[in-house]
């Protein structure tokens, strides 16, 4: 007998498998990352219509398969409609999903990477802003324990109004100072608005308009973001071969 079980989650992204079914990947509340096959999803009259497209909240019941499980229902908890609105919502969603795919990893629940992702899309489709996706990327390194130092100079330890902090480190996770400059040059500005969106000042952070001080807080939280990602699929590639 299979096991089924319940969860709610959002599709990540889908891939096609055989003529009519897909494989969806979801970011589950309880059960981490799912793949599980949809079958029939692809014929015109799918009993899952459009509800397991990539960025759909649903809430769905699966049976755990020993490789793949198997979609059995799956119902919309909000529909997608806002987010498919315009090209720019479209987008955001998209390059949320993808950063929580990165991250996601099967067999590991983080309830926490759920609830952010769920945030994140409703406030793409009530109030999209230049920096939503920034500051999810910058929250997603905050809530991996890698908030970035923003207030001293991560190599020499200089802080304080004497230090002028010049340029932002991906490697060290943090602002520079001008002896000790190494990564990407960084502005006063930027160093602000990073602060609004860590220190509990999101509202301030998202209601400015793009600029070029938007484009480069964005720039800075795509680099580390992807040094993130790169740095934990190492850890979890020598996991596995260490693991075995
Ligand atoms: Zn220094």
């Amino acid at each position: 007998m299979s096991e089924l079980y319940r969860d709610v989650g959002v599709v990540l992204r889908t891939y096609k498998l055989r003529e009519a079914d897909r494989i969806v990947v979801l970011h589950t509340e309880a059960n981490g990352k799912v793949r599980a096959v949809a079958k029939g999803v692809r014929k015109t009259k799918s009993k899952f219509g459009a509800r397991l497209e990539p960025m759909s909240h649903v809430r769905v019941l699966l049976y755990r398969g020993r490789e793949l499980d198997i979609v059995s229902q799956a119902e919309s908890v909000e529909p997608l409609t806002p987010m498919l609105s315009s090209l720019d919502r479209a987008t955001l969603g998209m390059a949320a999903v993808e950063a929580v795919d990165q991250l996601s990893i099967e067999g590991e629940p983080d309830p926490r990477l759920y609830k952010m992702l769920v945030g994140v899309l409703r406030s793409i489709a009530e109030q999209p802003s230049a920096l939503t996706i920034p500051a999810f990327y910058w929250k997603l390194l905050a809530a991996a324990g890698l908030s970035p130092v923003l207030d001293a100079c991560v190599h020499c330890g200089e802080s304080g109004t004497e230090v002028s902090l010049v340029a932002f480190d991906t490697n060290e996770g943090g602002t520079v100072c001008r002896a000790c400059r190494s990564g990407v040059g960084i502005s006063q500005g930027a160093i602000t608005v990073m602060e609004e969106i860590l220190g509990g000042r999101l509202r301030e952070a998202l209601s400015r308009e793009e600029s070029p001080l938007t484009h480069e807080v964005a720039a800075l939280a795509t680099r580390s973001l992807e040094h993130h990602v790169e740095r934990r699929l190492r850890a979890v590639a020598m996991f596995e071969v260490h693991g075995t």
